[in-house]
This record gives C-alpha cells, structure tokens and sequence, in this order.
C-alpha cells in the first residue's frame, strides 16, 4: 500500500472510532449539557457524527484532507446549535493542512488552524468555560513537544490527550462567559463543560487508533489526578474536582 493509502485508512479509522465513542457518550454529554445547558450536546454530536460516519465510510479512495474536509462539510450540514457551526467549521477549514499529507509538521498546522479558526468562530478564551479550555492546551502541547521537545507524534499526542483532559477538569470551577451556559453565570460554577468533554473524546479516539496505525506505546504519564480519582471511585468529575478543595475552603 502507499503512503498516502495508508494515512487515509488511519484518518478514516480514527473518525469512525470518534463517532464510535461520541455515539457511547450520548446520554453522558447530554448529561452535563442538561446540567448548564439545554440538554442536546449529545443528541448534537451524535447526529452529527452519525452522518459523518456514514459518509466517510465510503470514502475508499479520499485522501486525508478530502476526508477530513467531509466530516467538517457533514457537521456544519447536519448540526445546529453552537458547538456544530464551531466544530465543522474549524475542522473544514483546517482540513486544507492536511493537502500535503499527514506528517508531524502538517498534524501540527492543522491542529494550530483548527484552534484558530474555533477562537475566530466563537470568540471564546481560555476560562470561559467551552471547548476552548480543552482545545487551547492540547493544540499548544502538541506543537510544542514536537517543536520543541522533539517527540514523535505519537508521544506528541499523548501528551496533548493529557493537556486536554486537565482543561477539562479546569472547566469545573470556572464561571460560563460564552455560550448558553453564560446564561447561568454564577450557576455554572462546579460543573464540567460538555464542549470541552466532547473535545477530549474526539481527541482520545485519534491518539487511540494513531497509537494502533504507528504501532507504538501510548504512555499517558501526565494524566489529571481528579480524572484518575473519578475513575477509581466512580464520581462525577465535578465531584472528584471539589473534592480537591482544601479543608475549609468554601
Ligand atoms: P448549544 O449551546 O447551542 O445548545 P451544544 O449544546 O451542542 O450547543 O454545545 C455546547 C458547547 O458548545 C458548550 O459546552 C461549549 O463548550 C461550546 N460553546 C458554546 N459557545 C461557544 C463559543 N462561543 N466558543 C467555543 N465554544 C463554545
Ligand atoms: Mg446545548
């Protein structure tokens, strides 16, 4: 097989293993979104990522970009609401990086492009509580562990799955300034956001079948301890992340 065939089975493989898990995540997502939302991020995404599943696997003889094109195009088609125009449209536009193939230095321009065009799009920093918060420090620990620290992509990766799940914990405590949660102001404090959760799920499916397509060793030796903690002890986030608060702090 050619290279290029190659990075096209992985792309396509690590988007029908997103919509996978995003389908596993319905009712969670939808969860957190009922708790300072209206309650459809999951319904959202898995319409969206239905589509895109269907599409994209038919997709035998696309080249990455063109895949990676089609899940954007099918996202901004078939969902509403604030996180489908952001996903699909970032992902779209970023998807043009990609024309070269799939290598570190383009994995990199396309995660900077997407991260640029979401913040364009929506408007959001980091602390107001979105995806953002998720998205902002994998895309910058992903550039800067090949960049800087000179890692494989895959270890690379890793440690941008890592970043993005710690944004997620730091979504807790934060008070909504963007989107419907903003509504709630100071309500939105102690609950995690489902944009940013739906982040770190897509972002763990790519690092999940990147690590099976390069055949190596995911080491996630960065990982939040009130994630591990809420795993172990079966809590919710939110709960495992006030939990962290020192005694008598209120
Ligand atoms: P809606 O808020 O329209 O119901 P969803 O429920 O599908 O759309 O998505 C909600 C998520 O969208 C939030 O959890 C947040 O992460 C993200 N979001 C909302 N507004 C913005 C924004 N301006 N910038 C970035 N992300 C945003
Ligand atoms: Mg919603």
């Amino acid at each position: 097989m050619t290279e290029h065939a190659d990075a096209s089975e992985a792309v396509r493989d690590a988007v029908l293993e997103a919509a996978d898990r995003i389908e596993e995540n319905k009712t969670h997502l939808t969860d957190l979104d009922s708790a300072i939302g209206d309650a459809d991020h999951g319904a959202n995404m898995s319409r969206g990522f239905g589509a895109v599943a269907e599409r994209v696997a038919e997709m035998d003889d696309a080249e990455p970009h063109e895949i990676v094109k089609t899940v954007g195009t099918t996202i901004i088609s078939e969902v509403g609401g604030a996180a489908g125009p952001l996903y699909g449209g970032s992902i779209m536009s970023a998807s043009t990086e990609l024309a070269d193939g799939v290598t570190a230095e383009t994995t990199v321009a396309f995660a900077e492009a997407y991260l640029e065009k979401l913040t364009d799009r929506g408007g959001a920093r980091v602390g107001d509580k979105t995806m953002v918060d998720a998205l902002t420090p994998a895309v910058h620990t992903y550039k800067k562990s090949i960049e800087v620290d000179g890692l494989d992509p895959l270890a690379a990766l890793a440690k941008a799955v890592d970043a993005a799940e710690r944004g997620v914990a730091y979504t807790v405590p934060l008070r909504a300034r963007k989107g419907r949660a903003s509504y709630l102001d100071w309500r939105s404090v102690g609950h995690q956001d489902p944009g940013a959760t739906s982040t770190l799920i897509l972002a763990e499916a790519i690092l999940d079948v990147a690590a099976e397509h390069l055949d190596g060793d995911v080491e996630r030796d960065a990982r939040d301890p009130a994630v591990i903690r809420a795993e172990k002890e079966g809590l919710d986030l939110a709960e495992a992340v006030d939990g962290e608060e020192p005694e008598g702090a209120e």
